[in-house]
């Protein structure tokens, strides 16, 4: 009988094959004392199981294939970095040695630190960290409780799909390269690296489905939608069949959209839309350019300084900018850091106790301003780098004119130090402030006069207009991109910067999301920037849209009295 299932569809695609599940995810592990004659060798034993796991490692890393997505040898790097991180190791050592207590025990001792300091972090990033201390310690308990995780690595020749408690990175690269289809998982979410890698990897996956080992059966055929997040078991032929229509579609819309690829993002009564990518690591600038962007409007430069220890140099940073700079054709657009308050990097210092609010603390520009020489030199290293092409500098966070001023004065500082060098830099580098902060939107027309452009930043915008934490789960419900104020503010900001003369663009993820493409068009918005993988879709929406039309709608729908017109208008622009 066919069973029905839901959980959270994270990665798009539909795939139909045999369930294959991993076993052996949850290890019973049991503290036991050591005399203090057998401590050193305890010590040894865990410091041979990390040395077998930082093995395995290396060599799923090596096995990566070349042209892969940057941020997939970034996760096992990062798992790498952990494996040796003094952190976990030095703790672990510690606890054999002071508790007297075998090696598995030990380090799960310093795995609920560690996890209990990750579960406080406000950040999406750092938060799915947790994520990575839980995958990093099992793959070390598993040596040294000789409980290897039962992959069907080599044995997978049958198209499956993987049916698993969690999944680590390196499973998810190895079972990719053999025949695995599509992933369900029980634990995990939207931001679990599961999520991330599926959809790097273009492989369908639901995620956060409670008990999945127990409710599928090892052989039997299931249905999974990556989309909507069901999995259907043991379907009847009527839902096989109509499935597979459904895949062939999916397949003909895809070749349908490549096709787009090279074709102008017109409007059908030709207003000319700027569609670019968001970045996060060099490596990236190859997929924006596969989906046919037009430059990056949002090159995230924290990924630099995370996973990694201590803080890039001058040289370094220079190195990677100018790799993308050369890389990508036309412009693009590169945010200065936002780091700060929980978003910690290991420079050895620690700007602070832990706020309460870190949201609202010293986090991007703030930190910036309060640490110049940190912001001196990446300022110094992304000036350099604009001689390679055609560089523009996003500052994020700013909520004041003050600091806009602050900034650009320390950027004119650089530039001076930099010719006095005799180093070269671009006549002309355009400075931006993104609008993320309700007082940006509101003072923008203020702003817009210090500023050669804006870039709406969204998903800061939301939280912070709405006072919802973005990676709060429980007021995850409230968090609406069409909620009456935040378009407002968006207009706002839109008007503002068109009045002024200055571009404005948006690089939130709602920019990239296609049930609100007409709406932007309508509120006049020419240059949006998103994931690469989104370019393509909007760029069709863009293609099939009538931006006179569209602007007459979206005036109603702001005209709108009550909540009820309100709704009626924002469905009346849809095709
Ligand atoms: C945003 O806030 O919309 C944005 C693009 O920046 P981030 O998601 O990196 O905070
Ligand atoms: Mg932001």
């Amino acid at each position: 009988m066919s069973l029905w299932l839901s959980g959270i569809g994270v990665s798009r695609g539909i795939a139909i094959a045999r369930v294959q599940k991993l076993h052996g995810g949850d290890l019973e592990i049991a503290e036991y004392a050591v005399t203090p004659e057998e401590l050193d060798r305890e010590v040894e034993r865990f410091r041979d199981a990390q040395n077998q796991a930082l093995a395995q490692l290396h060599e799923v890393r090596s096995r990566i294939p070349p042209g892969t997505p940057g941020d997939i040898a970034a996760f096992i790097d990062t798992h790498l970095l952990m494996l040796d991180d003094r952190s976990l190791v030095d703790a672990t050592v510690g606890h054999i040695r002071t508790l007297g207590i075998n090696a598995e025990a030990a380090l799960r001792r310093s795995r609920d630190a560690l996890v209990a300091v990750f579960e406080q972090m406000e950040d999406p990033y750092l938060r799915t960290r947790r994520d990575d201390v839980e995958h990093v310690v099992s793959r070390v308990q598993r040596v040294l409780t000789k409980s290897e995780r039962a992959l069907p690595d080599a044995g997978l020749t049958e198209p499956c799909v993987i049916v698993s408690d969690d999944i680590t990175p390196a499973d998810i690269i190895l079972l990719s390269q053999q025949s695995m289809l599509a992933i369900v998982t029980e634990y995990g979410g939207p931001l679990s690296h599961t999520a991330i890698l599926a959809r790097s990897l273009g492989i369908p996956a639901v995620v956060g489905l409670h008990n999945a080992r127990k409710l599928l059966r090892e052989n039997e055929t299931v249905i999974v939608d990556g989309e909507h997040g069901h999995v259907l078991a043991d379907p009847d032929a009527k839902a096989l069949d109509h499935y597979r229509r459904k895949q062939d579609q999916q397949a003909e819309d895809r070749r349908l959209l490549q096709s787009l690829r090279d074709k102008p993002a017109l409007s059908r009564d030709g207003v000319g839309v700027r569609l670019q990518a968001n970045i996060e690591l060099p490596e990236d600038a190859q997929e924006a350019e596969a989906n046919g962007a037009a430059g990056v409007g949002l090159y995230r430069t924290e990924f630099l300084y995370m996973n990694r220890k201590g803080l890039p140099t001058e040289e370094e940073q220079y190195e990677a900018y100018s790799r993308v700079v050369s890389a990508v054709k036309g412009p693009i657009t590169i945010r200065t850091l936002d780091l700060g308050a929980d978003k910690q990097v290991d420079s050895g210092q620690r700007h602070g106790p832990t706020p309460n609010n870190p949201a609202l603390g010293l986090r991007a520009i703030r930190l910036c301003l309060k640490e110049p020489e940190l912001f001196r030199v990446q300022m110094r290293a992304l000036l350099r780098a604009s001689a390679h092409g055609q560089v523009r500098i996003m500052l994020p966070m700013i909520s004041s004119l003050a600091e806009l001023r602050q900034a650009r004065t320390l950027i004119s500082a650089c530039r001076t130090e930099l010719a006095r060098e005799g180093r070269k830099v671009a006549d002309h580098i355009p400075v931006g402030a993104m609008i993320e902060v309700p007082a940006a939107a509101i003072a923008a027309p203020l702003l817009a006069r210090e500023v050669d452009f804006f870039s709406i930043g969204t998903n800061d915008l939301i939280q912070y207009t709405l006072a919802i934490d973005r990676v709060d789960d429980e007021v995850n419900y409230l968090y609406d991109p069409l909620h009456p104020a935040v378009l407002r503010l968006i207009r706002m900001t839109i008007e503002a910067g068109h009045a002024a003369g200055i571009e404005v663009g948006m690089c939130g993820e709602m920019a990239g999301d296609v049930r609100y493409t007409r709406l932007l068009l309508g509120l006049g918005l020419t240059e949006f920037s998103m994931h690469p993988a989104n370019v393509l879709e909007v760029k069709r929406a863009v293609r099939e849209s009538e931006v006179g039309d569209l602007r007459a709608k979206v005036d109603r729908v702001f005209a709108a009295t009550g909540m009820d017109e309100f709704e009626r208008e924002l469905q009346a622009l849809k095709p």
